[in-house]
């Protein structure tokens, strides 16, 4: 074969090779030159904790290798909130195990996650990817990484004290506390006598017998949040 054939060859494997990429991650970080690697490193530096890498961290975490997801992207195919999102949630794990740390804290994925566990059930390496983006809320949250939707963190730090102070999810208390730190007090408040009148409501909390136990499990975890 001509040397002119083999270049054309090899034009189209990448063409296609990046055709096949384009749902998932593009190949061009593998193509930086070194400086640019360097540059890439400088900015990621502000993302490693403790000398350790993001990865090792989220694996400590979770007790899950982040490695053993091959990005089959049945887990995104089957995600409920997958449109609403800024990258699909298995390219926050390629993000993860490509070192773009910043790339993965910095998305809105992990906040618009609704914890459904679809995903962790469909994935077939067993991989839990609704407890890796529990891992990287986590770590955001550590790093002080400015979370573009503000009030989705208000809205995880007000679901978190319903479950602190009654042991289980208080909806009504959910929602004041919510409109509290937002000040919307308007936001969906249409929706609330429907669903009061169809029992989706509850004015009191039901409150778990043993409330001390989750409170202790708050404090000792506490240093993480
Ligand atoms: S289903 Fe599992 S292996 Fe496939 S991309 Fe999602 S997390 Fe990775
Ligand atoms: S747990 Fe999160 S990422 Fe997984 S399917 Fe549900 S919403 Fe999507």
């Amino acid at each position: 074969m001509s040397r002119k054939a083999d270049e054309i060859m090899a034009a189209d494997t990448l063409k296609d090779a990046k055709k096949l990429q384009a749902s998932f991650i593009s190949t061009e970080p593998f193509q930086e030159s070194s400086k640019e690697k360097e540059k890439e490193k400088d900015n990621n530096k502000l993302f490693h904790i403790h000398e350790r890498n993001v990865s090792d961290e989220i694996s400590e975490r979770t007790f899950q290798d982040v490695s053993l997801c091959y990005q089959c992207g049945k887990c995104s195919a089957g995600c409920p909130v997958r449109y609403y999102m800024d990258i699909a949630p298995n390219k926050v794990v390629r993000f993860i195990q490509l070192g773009y740390y910043e790339e993965a804290l910095k998305s809105e994925t992990p906040w618009l996650c609704a914890g459904c566990l679809a995903c962790s059930v469909r994935c077939p390496k067993e991989f839990d990817l609704a407890k890796f983006m529990d891992a990287v809320r986590e770590i955001a949250i550590e790093k002080g990484v400015e979370i573009k939707q503000e009030n989705i963190l208000k809205f995880h730090k007000a679901f978190l004290d319903q479950i602190k102070n009654h042991g289980r999810s208080y909806e009504v208390g959910l929602v004041a506390e919510y409109k509290m730190k937002t000040l919307d007090l308007f936001q969906d408040v249409d929706s609330a006598p429907g669903m009061f009148l169809k029992g989706k409501l509850d004015l009191l909390p039901h409150n778990i017998k043993n409330r001390k136990e989750i409170k202790s499990i708050f404090k000792k975890t506490s240093g993480k949040k």
